[in-house]
């Protein structure tokens, strides 16, 4: 329930829809990279740069410059990189000069050259798919990278001067045990980025692994295994100071994603690229998935959004801001929400905030209602009582 004087700050998310090889474990919208893709990239490129030159300057009209943007996928660096530059370029010439600008990238697909051209284009973050520094785990869960080609990309972000830099790790591998992932996490934090998101694995249906697991040939961790490692996870990263921001997101203070932030504080957020998800005025929806449909649709000058739901109530929207602010430690800031509502916090959900600070899951401060260690470790049962 945005409106306009009340909007300070908004954000761009694009969709780059291509990966070299699909991963085992991977449901996102993204195809393998085959040799006609080639054709099809430019042709995605020049769609994307029309649909910014569309969509963008109507928003920085209500709204000013955006805040953030993020180029994420798939795989942004599967793309060669002039098609890169030339998104960040329009981007930044549209949507104006975003404090945080991040790319993804595949650890596999770029060096020096590559990054210090995408960051003279105006990213100034950048969030490697690591996943593990274990070559065997790697290649269980189908990377195209090694553990050097990730430590290599780190060390060629440096050397193009990020000073930003996030990595993401994953827990609950295929014959993972607790000390794999201690050595991974020991690699990452000897590289010393500043920032760290950490995934358990889900075996998505559909996907190469969730036919290997039906066919017995799957060795996950066990249910305890898993839960330990998530344990260590959560006491070793702030205790090396990385402070727990968000379920699965830990930061060097100040080094907080704000673009990822502004999806779990409300903040509206353009998405651009196909499948990609958007949320303004209180509305959200997704882009066109189908790669060619999409560059079809921009072309034509057409409407590529499906909205994701078909009647949004008042209900609907205060549900959804709840359970989204409650991934963050900060929380439900409760003065935020009364504004958004017109309705106090407590009144709407006065007693399940009550059961769950008696059970320890939930905390109050002053100003805001957040999950307690306890309560992360089960926040989807959180959520889920957060809805009507
Ligand atoms: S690189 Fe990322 S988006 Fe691409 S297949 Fe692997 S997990 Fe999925």
């Amino acid at each position: 329930m945005t409106n306009d004087t009340a909007v300070k700050k908004w954000g761009i998310y694009a969709h780059i829809p291509y990966c070299v090889k699909k991963c085992t474990y991977c449901d996102f919208s993204s195809a393998a990279v085959r040799n006609d893709t080639r054709v099809e990239m430019a042709d995605y490129a020049a769609a994307l740069r029309a649909e910014i030159l569309r969509e963008v300057p109507p928003l920085r009209t209500r709204w000013g410059d955006a805040a953030t943007v993020y180029i994420g996928g798939g795989t942004p660096t599967a793309l060669p990189p002039a098609f890169l530059t030339d998104i960040l370029e329009n981007l930044r010439k549209t949507a104006g000069n975003p404090i945080e600008c991040t790319v993804e990238a595949n650890p596999g697909t770029v060096d020096e050259a590559y990054l210090t051209q995408i960051k003279a284009a105006g990213a100034n973050r950048l969030s490697l798919g690591v996943q593990s520094f274990d070559d065997r785990l790697l290649r269980a869960i189908g990377r195209i990278h090694t553990a050097e080609e990730a430590r290599a990309a780190f060390h060629a972000a440096r050397a193009a001067g990020f000073t930003n830099v996030s990595l993401d790790l994953m827990y609950g591998l295929p014959t993972q045990t607790l000390g794999d992932l201690k050595r991974s996490v020991e690699e990452a934090l000897a590289l010393a980025p500043e920032h760290i998101s950490v995934y358990g694995l889900i075996v998505e249906e559909g996907t190469p692994m969730a036919a290997a697991e039906a066919a017995g040939k799957l060795a996950l961790p066990s249910e305890d295994a898993a839960e330990e490692m998530y344990d260590w996870l959560t006491e070793a990263l702030p205790a090396c100071g990385y402070h727990r921001y968000e379920i699965s997101n830990f930061a060097r203070p100040g080094f907080e994603s704000r673009h990822n932030l502004g999806y779990w504080r409300n903040v509206p957020y353009l998405g651009v690229g196909a499948a990609a998800h958007g949320y303004v005025d209180g509305v959200r929806w997704r882009n066109e998935a189908d790669t060619r449909a999409y560059i079809r649709g921009i072309r034509e000058g057409c409407s590529v959004r499906t909205p994701e739901d078909a009647v949004r109530t008042r209900e609907n929207a205060m549900e959804e801001y709840a359970f989204l602010a409650l991934r963050t430690a900060e929380g439900i800031d409760a003065v935020d929400f009364a504004r958004t509502f017109d309705a106090a916090l407590e009144d709407i959900y006065g007693a399940v905030i009550e059961k769950y600070i008696i059970e320890g899951l939930l905390c109050r401060t002053s100003t805001h209602i957040a999950l307690t260690p306890a309560g992360m470790k089960v926040g989807n049962e959180i959520f889920a009582a957060f809805l009507h």
